[in-house]
């Protein structure tokens, strides 16, 4: 029997994770969940998977949390704040920690469950964005097992040899190429762009997801933040990862070796998969998805993405070139930016002309340890919440 901990249990991942946990009941058992303020629906995922522990962000949440717990007779033991996060995530029963807290709110807890030496199932790809080197070598350090989630490193991943896991030096291959859906305005032209509502980024075509990452996958920037996110877990130089949009979300990525043969992981698109075959890698486990039947899947399509009407892939590739601390400056920018437009604050063409002048402002930013790292971010988002990132000269230098 194997402990998993879940954090950020509430959001689409955390969802579809407990989904596939539940159908393996004598496999697994849930030992924490956790959610940054919605304790209703904490409370329901406890009263289903009865945890020892669960943790709520927001400590008036984790009131009523604790309050209705008690109520219902459950031993549940109630964490509040952000260190409760990290708690769980290295608690000595845990084998299995699933990262599933969207955006830079993930790191610490990621990283508290890798120097714990767990099996991580990493989902949250802004932390490895964040700090890939500081990450990685936490990884080798700690002899932690990461795994990746993330449909496209999942996907490649199991592309690669069995025995390979991330962090170790690949052979033999000459390019990664991931799969993109293209989001739900691929085709159209930069002006149409512009006017688009929160609702309408969010629709998106294949996938169901959180309206963050729905958001980044309509401006591509998912795209470049997993280009990013897969040089650190294989070790791939960019000139050898390269994007291919494909709107049917079949082939959720390919590697290329050597010899020109390509091998590609195929698939519904449903997060379940990369999800169950995280949890059960090198075995294989039931995720309750429909199989593929490629007489009805039709013909899959394959293009190349438009850098000009989505210029946030250019700009993640910008960043991943330059390297240093500034991917970490495209991931705060970026999120303090997509938090605008979804509240209504910005337009959607405000997005990457945000990131474009943030990565102007903080150029030459260098990577730093954690604490250099954190302070950068909070440095960016305050420069975004000031007058920076909407148009006006940058004050202080970084
Ligand atoms: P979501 O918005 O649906 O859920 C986010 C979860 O994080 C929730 O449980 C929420 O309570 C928690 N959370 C939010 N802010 C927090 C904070 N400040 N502190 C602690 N917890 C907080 O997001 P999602 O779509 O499930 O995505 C989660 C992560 O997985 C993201 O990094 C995303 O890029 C990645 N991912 C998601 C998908 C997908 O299909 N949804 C696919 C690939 C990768
Ligand atoms: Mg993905």
């Amino acid at each position: 029997m194997q402990s998993v901990v879940v954090l950020g249990a509430t959001g689409s991942v955390g969802v579809n994770t407990l989904d596939v946990l539940a159908r393996h009941r004598d496999r697994f058992r849930v030992l924490a969940l956790t959610a940054h303020g919605n304790h209703e629906r904490l409370l329901e995922q406890c009263l289903t998977h009865r945890p020892d522990y669960a943790v709520m962000v927001q400590a008036d949440a984790a009131r009523k949390l604790e309050a209705r717990l008690q109520d219902a007779g459950l031993p549940t033991r109630v964490l509040a704040g952000t260190d409760g996060l990290a708690t769980v995530a290295s608690l000595e029963e845990a084998d299995i920690v699933m990262a599933a807290i969207v955006g830079a709110a993930g790191l610490l807890p990621t990283l508290a469950a890798v120097r714990a030496g767990k099996r991580v199932l990493l989902a949250n790809k802004e932390a490895l964005v964040m700090c890939g080197a500081l990450f990685m070598r936490t990884v080798q350090e700690s002899g932690a097992e990461l795994l990746p989630i993330d449909s496209e490193h999942n996907a490649i991943f199991q592309c690669l040899p069995t025995a390979y896991r991330p962090g170790q030096a690949l052979s033999g291959v000459r390019s990664i190429t991931l799969t993109a859906s293209g989001g739900p305005f691929r085709g159209w032209a930069a002006d149409a762009l512009e006017d688009v509502t929160p609702e309408q980024a969010c629709q998106h075509p294949t996938w169901s997801m959180g309206r963050k990452i729905s958001v980044d996958s309509a401006t591509l920037m998912n795209k470049g933040l997993e280009l990013i996110e897969a040089g650190w877990l294989f070790g791939v130089e960019p000139h050898r990862l390269r994007v291919v949009l494909h709107p049917e979300s079949i082939v959720h990525s390919m590697v290329e070796f050597e010899d020109s043969s390509v091998i590609a992981q195929l698939g519904q698109p449903d997060m379940r998969t990369p999800i169950a075959s995280g949890l059960a890698w090198p075995e294989r486990l039931d995720a309750g998805v429909d199989s593929l039947d490629p007489v009805s899947m039709g013909a899959l399509h394959f293009e190349a993405p438009d850098r000009e009407a989505f210029p946030c892939l250019r700009l993640a590739e910008t960043a991943m070139t330059a390297g240093g601390g500034m991917p970490a400056v495209l991931n705060a920018a970026n999120e303090v930016a997509v938090a605008d437009f979804l509240a209504g604050r910005a337009g959607f063409g405000d997005i990457p002309r945000a990131v474009e002048a943030a990565l102007e402002a903080f150029d030459g930013a260098p990577a730093g340890d954690l604490e250099n790292t954190l302070a950068l971010d909070a440095e960016v988002r305050a420069w975004m919440d000031g007058t920076g990132g909407r148009g006006t000269e940058r004050e202080t230098g970084p």
